[in-house]
């Protein structure tokens, strides 16, 4: 008895759905070695009928349309949104920093202004003695 769904090649043929305009939405069977054309052997059988009429066909590519159109938006703004999230993760970063920096700057201003009140005393105090 003869498998219908074996290729020229012996293999057992792999069903795919053909979305072009004059076959939108019909199923079909190929050689699973299509996308080498060194081992394809052309093999191709329908497995769905065609639509009723032209009307069904033209529907249905553009309802396949739409969604790729809208699979495509989406990939583009997850690409978007992925950027912007490494940005937002650089500025933390930079915000990081800069306030470790801060820390610091603070911590110098502060032993800046003890050493200037050591100062003042001295200045204060060899003024006293002197007078004294
Ligand atoms: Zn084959």
């Amino acid at each position: 008895m003869e498998n219908n769904n074996l290729c020229w090649c012996g293999l057992l043929a792999t069903c795919r759905t053909s979305w072009t305009m004059d076959n939108p939405a019909r199923r079909f069977l190929g050689c699973p070695n299509y996308l080498d054309p060194n081992l394809n052997c052309n093999y191709f059988r329908w497995v769905d009928c065609e639509l009723p009429n032209q009307w069904y066909q033209r529907r249905m590519y553009l309802l396949h349309s739409n969604v790729r159109t809208v699979q495509n938006d989406l990939r583009v703004a997850q690409n978007i949104l992925r950027a912007a999230q490494d940005d937002l993760r650089a500025a933390q970063d930079n915000l990081r920093a800069a306030q470790d920096e801060l820390v610091q700057v603070n911590a110098e201003r502060g032993r800046v202004a003890f050493f200037n009140k050591v100062l003042m005393l001295l200045v204060v105090a060899m003024v006293l003695i002197k007078f004294m």
